[in-house]
């Protein structure tokens, strides 16, 4: 093989190389941000159970509350009722008073039915807690293995690009100016092979010459589909 093709053959596999790690490098704030959103999801859960927890809490003291205002008004009413000689009026408190008492009696099965609702929000909470802290762990680890490995890309990548300017050095200004060119546009390779008379980069049959000079390997040939430099596989 002409001995250029094999310098610029290792030059593509360097410059490949780097631009797969740059692709990877560039998903890394993504995936880090990822992370972060998930983090904030599992905590945001777990907040607004706790948010929960604490509302049934100040309802269920509220109703407390109420008891109590109207045990102080039955108190009231039951002294005026002991007070009083006139039977009508002895009455119509005690009337005041038995409505005050199944009043009481409505408030305090409300709060029995928010005493099992906080049963089980706490309960709600401990497993979202468990849930959490778990998936707080893994992220933990996972963050930790995304910055490991984008220095280790970041370190690769500075390894490649070293590695490149040394052969690119060594390469034809002009060849390699036609290297790059052609690498940019193409977006995969530069430089393909031929295999059975046909360009593996455009998957078309060169002419019987072209195919010769590639052989030859005393030139640099060009695809005369897509342009691409080709060499011989075999
Ligand atoms: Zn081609």
């Amino acid at each position: 093989m002409h001995s250029e093709l094999e310098q610029l053959l290792i030059l593509q596999d360097r410059e490949q190389r780097i631009r797969q790690i740059r692709t990877e490098i560039e998903t890394v704030p993504l995936r880090r941000k990822s992370l972060e959103a998930q983090l904030a999801a599992s905590r945001a859960s777990v907040e607004v159970l706790k948010q929960r927890a604490r509302q049934v809490e100040m309802d269920r003291k509220k109703l407390e509350l109420d008891v109590g205002t109207r045990a102080e008004t039955i108190a009231r009413l039951k002294t005026q009722q002991y007070q009083t000689r006139k039977n009508d009026e002895f009455q119509a408190i005690g009337h005041e008073i038995e409505r005050y008492e199944n009043e009481i009696q409505k408030i305090e099965d409300e709060e029995l039915e928010l005493m099992v609702l906080a049963d089980k929000v706490k309960a709600d909470l401990a497993e979202e807690e468990k849930k959490a802290a778990a998936a707080k762990d893994s992220i933990t680890r996972q963050t930790a293995d995304l910055e490991d490995k984008s220095k280790a890309l970041e370190s690769q990548l500075q390894g490649l690009t070293t590695e490149r300017s040394e052969l690119a050095g060594k390469i034809d200004e002009d060849l390699l100016a036609r290297f790059e060119r052609l690498f940019q546009s193409k977006g995969d390779a530069a430089i393909v092979a031929i295999e059975h008379g046909v360009c593996t980069g455009c998957h078309m049959k060169v002419t019987t010459a072209t195919a010769s000079q590639v052989k030859a390997g005393k030139e640099i040939v060009n695809c005369e589909n897509c342009g691409r430099i080709l060499y011989d596989a075999a």
